[in-house]
């Protein structure tokens, strides 16, 4: 079935990595033959991300969580302390560390230590960069290489990346037959 939602992080990550070549084609694609500009081709890559996050639950999957080091700003890792009720400088010493190259914070370990089971523990706080996650909601285009390698651990950019290339009419060469090509788009 050509549009099943695929959940199975070890499928993903094996097809996403058997696939290089093909995303790195499709990237060319997007950026050189795909004839919508920025905002329409923006629009269909939301129109497609809500289509896939309806059967998809962050909170049976939290892998991001577990594979990305999250960045905080010093404003977020502050309002970070105040919920937790601990002060800049313990949350510092437990749970993060400097990023010199960014100015800013990362956690010192992965999984996220702010990760609980599958939950996250300051989700009302959390850092931006976790709320946008997995930022498919603007300038595709440009961002198309951190998609690319986003939608090796993440199920839902897995999955759009997959419907997207059949809308756009993206043929793929790849070996496993998954992406039979063109299909009229939605
Ligand atoms: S954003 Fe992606 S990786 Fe993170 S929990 Fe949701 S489906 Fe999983
Ligand atoms: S802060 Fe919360 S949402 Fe962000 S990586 Fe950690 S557990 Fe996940």
């Amino acid at each position: 079935m050509p549009h099943e939602i695929i959940t199975d992080l070890h499928h993903i990550q094996r097809t996403t990595v058997a696939h290089e070549a093909d995303n790195l084609a499709f990237r060319t694609f997007v950026t050189l033959e795909v004839p919508l500009s920025d905002r329409p081709l923006n629009a269909l890559v939301q129109e497609t991300t809500a289509a896939v996050w309806q059967h998809i639950d962050c909170r049976e999957c939290a892998n991001c969580c577990r594979v990305r080091q999250p960045v905080f700003s010093r404003a977020e890792a502050t309002r970070i302390a105040a919920y937790l009720g601990l002060t800049l400088e313990d949350i510092r010493t437990r749970y993060l560390q400097s990023d010199a190259d960014m100015g800013k914070y990362i956690t010192r370990t992965l999984p996220c230590p702010f990760l609980d089971g599958a939950l996250c523990s300051i989700y009302e706080v959390r850092p931006a960069v976790c709320a946008q996650y997995p930022h498919l909601h603007r300038n595709f285009r440009s961002r198309l290489p951190q998609v690319l390698d986003n939608a090796e651990t993440c199920p839902i950019v897995y999955n759009v990346v997959e419907r997207l290339k059949r809308t756009l009419g993206f043929v793929d060469s790849a070996p496993t037959g998954e992406n039979p090509g063109v299909t009229p788009p939605a």
